[in-house]
């Protein structure tokens, strides 16, 4: 596993090859850096242009992100993928914003360009893949029964709207939360149906047939409580989790035991991540991502 690196390593880069890295705090439990240097490794076989790409991990507490951002431009790396907490920090210290991840108010890819970062977010990307791959889900036409209202949240619901899903029904524990996510969301797809509840309270009249998606990080210890009883929903036609560490959550036990098809987050992760090398290296993203499955699968399982 590649070493932690931190600002003070970076000062003195003068590594000659390619360089790609991930940010985060903290950074240590990120399968970012074995997933990306799999597909790289696979990718140097058939093509030299790969020999010398690398990607790295570095651990930057947020109020060293601006200054570690203006460092690696000036180090030339070619791309940096942004993780907790930098996302919605790093939206506003880039040149250019994709346009595609403006209203989504956060990045999780960035691409060097000689004036500046370009930013761009393939997380709703990644969700909308993991869906297709795992469930066979399309979100184009599709009732989405959303829960969470925070980043990860935010991303799908663009995403939905974006791509035309038929319906949006958004969960969320906080009230506050729920309503500025609506209201930032005001703008997108402005005929498609969306309304916010909560958990504990689930509208008589949701749709059956939704896809249900849980953004929410109600999952992540064994010991949480499930983001909301599928029981109390008419019957969904699938249940994805974007929490893949613990695999099995709660929620998906229960998705299971109901017989409904259903997907942890770890497609979501590799997809999101094969998009960010497909805007570094124009290698296309269907090429990389089941090494990055495989790489992602074995990098859990030795845990
Ligand atoms: P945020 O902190 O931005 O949002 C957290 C959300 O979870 C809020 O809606 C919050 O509700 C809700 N929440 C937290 N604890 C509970 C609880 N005990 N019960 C009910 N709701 C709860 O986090 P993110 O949006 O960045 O991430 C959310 C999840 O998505 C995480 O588990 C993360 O690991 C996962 N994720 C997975 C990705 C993937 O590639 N698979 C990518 C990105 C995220 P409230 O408003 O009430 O506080």
């Amino acid at each position: 596993m590649a070493p932690v690196l931190t600002l003070r390593e970076l000062e003195h880069w003068s590594r000659p090859g390619t360089s790609l890295a991930v940010l985060g705090h903290p950074i240590r439990h990120s399968i970012s850096p074995p997933m990306h240097n799999a597909a790289l490794a696979d990718l140097a076989r058939s093509d030299v242009r790969f020999k010398d790409w690398e990607y790295f991990r570095f651990e930057v507490p947020p109020a060293d992100l601006p200054a570690t951002l203006r460092l690696l431009h000036a180090k030339r790396f070619r791309g940096v993928n942004l993780t907790v907490p930098h996302k919605v920090l790093a939206f506003d210290l880039v040149a250019v914003i994709a346009p595609a991840a403006r209203p989504v108010g956060a990045v999780n890819t960035l691409l060097w360009t000689e004036s500046g970062w370009h930013g761009h977010n393939t997380d709703g990307y990644g969700l909308a893949e993991a869906l297709q791959g795992a469930l066979g889900a399309s979100l184009a036409g599709a009732h989405v029964i959303l829960l969470g209202a925070g980043g990860a949240a935010r991303s799908a619901a663009v995403e939905c709207l974006q791509r035309g899903c038929a319906s949006l029904s958004i969960a969320n524990r906080t009230r506050g939360n729920l309503d500025a996510l609506l209201e930032v969301l005001a703008p997108l797809g402005p005929d498609i149906r969306r309304r916010g509840f909560a958990p504990d309270a689930p509208p008589d009249d949701l749709p059956a047939g939704a896809i249900v998606i849980n953004a929410t990080s109600a999952g992540l210890h064994d010991s949480d409580p499930a983001p909301i009883d599928l029981q109390r929903l008419p019957r969904p036609a699938s249940v994805c989790d974007m929490i893949y560490n613990p695999p099995r959550t709660r929620l998906l036990r229960q998705a299971e035991a109901l017989g409904l098809p259903c997907a942890n987050g770890l497609a979501m992760l590799v997809h999101q991540g094969a998009k960010a090398l497909e805007i570094w290296s124009g290698i296309p993203a269907a090429r990389t991502a089941p090494v990055m499955q495989e790489a992602a699968t074995r990098a859990l399982a030795g845990r």
